[in-house]
């Protein structure tokens, strides 16, 4: 006849408001629930776990019988979810221990969905039995990082299964034949994330008392830093013939109507998978997982090539505004100056022209008639040709200013200057003369 003795703790951490934790220690049923949801969706998840594996706690005498407990428990969270829209999307994991019977043995069988563990304190040595479904211990199992990147990783808390996300939910169920003496810790992840492997192996070996021990755990990991709701359930393998302690709130005492453990058990604590269709190892990437679990896909190629596109002609339409907007520009008057900007008219949405010169001819430096065209705007395709129409106008002002050029000029006539280039004084070339010279 196996004994269990069990205490828990949880506690809601030191940075969060609500503790969407739940625990259970019923006399052959020990749960650990870690809820997660938004406004009150994680503890109603948690909670209302529970309360289903509460109800099945008599029924719970082979692993097959706990898988269906927890499968009850997923569709009455699932059920609360989709009933209760502002529940929508609650979840929650579950870690849960019973002793079965199996060839006439007590076995400690431990199913878990999610990343709450169940671990093994055995002749000093801590082993962790369930394997975690989260994203980042499956990249450690499918060997893209290792355990020290996963402690850290930034999707290490993102878990890949959980009750109430769907109407059906896959266990994984692990076999524990324990030994007497050894101590099974049950916990959510607030307690493993703040408490290392040697500090959690050494405060599981330090107490008799589960409950104690318990506590402690929950003391360090808030001690740490309690970043996260924390729960712990460790639960102590006694024999019948040792002296059991009366029952309490903090020690349950747990017996089983099997036959007890017989001393050509073997040696040590050995952890086996159970067999059967119950243990789910699928071999699917967490993308894949992902899929089956329903959790929507936000980056799909279709998706990217969409924003692209989108993307795309926003910023065409706007280069193409952009260049309408500023690629002209315009003569008007303001009081007596003549200034050009650049832009169009009156602007364009949020392109609005912009003073480029005022020119050096006023207002009053052109004729009336072109006054009133200037004070409208004169669209021009370029700045030089805003400065020529401006300077045309200056021209054309002048040119009527100037005195008529019709009326005669001064009645004298040019003085018109010759210069002659010629030999006047020149002196005559002299004719050659022929030099010569006495020979000899
Ligand atoms: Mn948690």
């Amino acid at each position: 006849m196996t004994v269990l003795r069990a205490g828990s703790a949880t506690d809601v951490g030191r940075t969060r408001s609500v503790n969407q934790d739940s625990v259970l220690t019923a006399p052959n049923l020990f749960v650990v629930a870690d809820g997660m949801g938004g406004h009150a969706g994680g503890e109603v998840a948690s909670s209302t776990a529970i309360a289903a594996l509460d109800q099945a706690q008599d029924r719970v005498g082979s692993d097959e019988q706990l898988i269906e407990a927890i499968r009850v428990a997923n569709e009455a969270v699932y059920r609360a979810s989709v009933e209760n829209s502002s529940l929508a999307g609650m979840g929650t994991t579950v870690v849960a221990a019973c002793l079965v019977s199996k060839n006439g043995a007590d076995v400690l069988t431990i199913a878990n969905v999610g990343d709450s563990r169940g671990y093994l304190l055995h002749d000093g040595v801590l082993t962790q039995i369930t394997r975690d479904h989260s994203l980042a211990a499956e990249m450690v199992r499918n060997g893209d990082i290792s355990e020290e990147e996963a402690a850290t990783h930034p999707q290490r808390h993102v878990i890949t299964r959980a009750l109430g996300i769907e109407g059906t939910v896959e266990v994984d169920v692990f076999s524990v034949v324990l030994a007497e003496g050894d101590r099974v810790l049950l916990c959510s992840d607030g307690l493993t994330n703040e408490v290392d492997t040697e500090e959690l192996t050494r405060a599981l070996g330090a107490g008799d008392d589960p409950h104690a021990v318990a506590t402690d755990l929950v003391r360090r990991a808030n001690a740490n830093g309690g970043q996260d709701n924390i729960t712990a359930v460790v639960i102590d393998t006694v024999l019948a013939d040792e002296p059991v302690p009366e029952p309490t709130q903090a020690h349950r005492v747990v017996t089983t109507a099997t036959a007890a453990v017989g001393p050509d058990r073997p040696a040590g604590a050995a952890t086996t998978a159970a067999t059967g269709p119950a243990v789910v190892v699928p071999d699917e990437s967490w993308i894949a997982r992902r899929r089956r679990l329903g959790v929507p896909r936000l980056l799909t190629f279709r998706v990217v090539l969409f924003a692209l596109l989108v993307a795309g002609v926003l910023w065409g339409a706007w280069a193409f505004l952009k260049w309408y907007a500023t690629s002209s520009y315009f003569v008007t008057s303001q009081g007596n100056a003549i200034v050009v900007y650049k832009g169009r008219p009156g602007g364009v949405l949020w392109f609005k022209p912009e003073l480029v010169t005022v020119s050096s001819t006023p207002v009053s430096g052109v004729l009336p008639s072109r006054r009133t065209v200037l004070s409208q705007d004169v669209v021009e395709p370029s700045l030089a040709a805003a400065n020529q129409y401006i300077a045309n106008l200056a021209a054309e002002f002048q040119q009527a200013q100037a005195p008529q050029p019709s009326a005669p000029p001064t009645t004298a006539p040019p003085k018109v200057t010759t210069t002659t280039t010629g030999a006047s004084g020149a002196t005559p070339i002299a004719p050659s003369t022929t030099v010569t010279v006495p020979a000899g």
